[in-house]
């Protein structure tokens, strides 16, 4: 998913980055006013999605996600958490129901949000800059601010010293940074994120997490982030949509009131004891999918 179009996203507030990056092959809803409201919002309603004729995915899913809001969505596998992001990235149609991001009724694949994967799909005879640059070189029009912003990126995922070393030189968590700072470069306004982390280790997933929210706090993005760990969805995330076996349906919402920023304490809080039990009750009581 590629985005911005003129300047660097470093000139412009995130509210900017996204209406300047909302892409052409998309159907507006509402007046230009109301439009610019919407920005960095993404809002579904009543989705259903089945693959085949038998496989159903997703089941009248409904949701909202605010701009600057972190989402998170918590379930099993194959409880139908990727085909959500990918309705949303507009990578896969939806059989019914409304969804819009940025105030656009989404039809087409969205130029105005960064996908991320878990694994972080660097392509190994590049550099970290390379690869960070990757999106601006194939949207054909890279400038000198350009190269200036992935410098920046690189470096507030804490990787200014490993600039020009190449996958093979790097980590798991080090690549996967690489990988965040590429999404950023696409300019995008909302990031979405199916299990980022889930390939590398606990302790420097926990590093991830923090500077996920650091990023996210300092650039004003929208997030929505998929996983399978309920502490992680929670430590993370303004609401967690806990999402039922196939069919995915929304089986709960949580709202949590947790201060932010956020620290690893927190997770020793009884708040924070209380949402996980909630979540992992609410998932007790639906079988697992045959
Ligand atoms: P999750 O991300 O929660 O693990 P997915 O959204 O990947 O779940 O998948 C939900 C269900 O839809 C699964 O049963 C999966 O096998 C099925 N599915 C996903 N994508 C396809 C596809 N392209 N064709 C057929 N079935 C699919």
């Amino acid at each position: 998913m590629l985005g911005s179009e003129k300047d660097t996203p470093q000139a412009r507030t995130p509210t900017e980055n996204a209406e300047q990056a909302r892409g052409p092959a998309t159907t507006p809803v509402g007046d230009e006013s109301g439009r610019a409201n919407d920005l960095g919002r993404v809002v579904g309603s009543n989705l259903f999605k089945t693959f085949g004729n038998d496989v159903q995915a997703l089941a009248d899913v409904s949701f909202k996600v605010e701009p600057g809001e972190f989402l998170s969505v918590v379930g099993p596998s194959g409880c139908g958490k990727s085909t959500l992001l990918r309705l949303i990235a507009g990578l896969l149609p939806r059989d019914a129901g409304e969804l819009t991001v940025n105030g656009d009724r989404v039809s087409d694949p969205r130029q105005d949000v960064a996908l991320m994967f878990q694994k972080p799909n660097l392509l190994p005879w590049k550099t970290s800059f390379e690869n960070v640059m990757l999106p601006r070189e194939l949207q054909g029009r890279v400038k000198q601010e350009d190269e200036q912003e992935a410098a920046r990126m690189l470096g507030m995922v804490g990787l200014d010293e490993f600039v020009h070393a190449y996958p093979s030189q790097l980590s798991g968590g080090m690549q996967q940074r690489v990988a965040v700072a590429r999404s950023l470069m696409v300019g995008a306004g909302i990031l979405l994120l199916d299990e980022p982390f889930g390939a590398v280790d606990e302790l420097t997933r926990e590093k991830l997490n923090l500077e996920l929210l650091r990023i996210q706090e300092s650039l004003s993005l929208t997030i929505i982030l998929i996983t399978h760990n309920i502490s992680e969805a929670i430590f993370l995330a303004d609401r967690v949509l806990v999402m039922t076996p196939r069919p995915g349906r929304i089986a709960d919402v949580l709202d949590v009131g947790l201060e932010r920023p956020r620290t690893i304490e927190m997770t020793a809080e009884p708040a924070f004891a209380e949402l996980e039990i909630r979540a992992r009750k609410v998932l007790a009581d639906y079988e697992e999918p045959s």
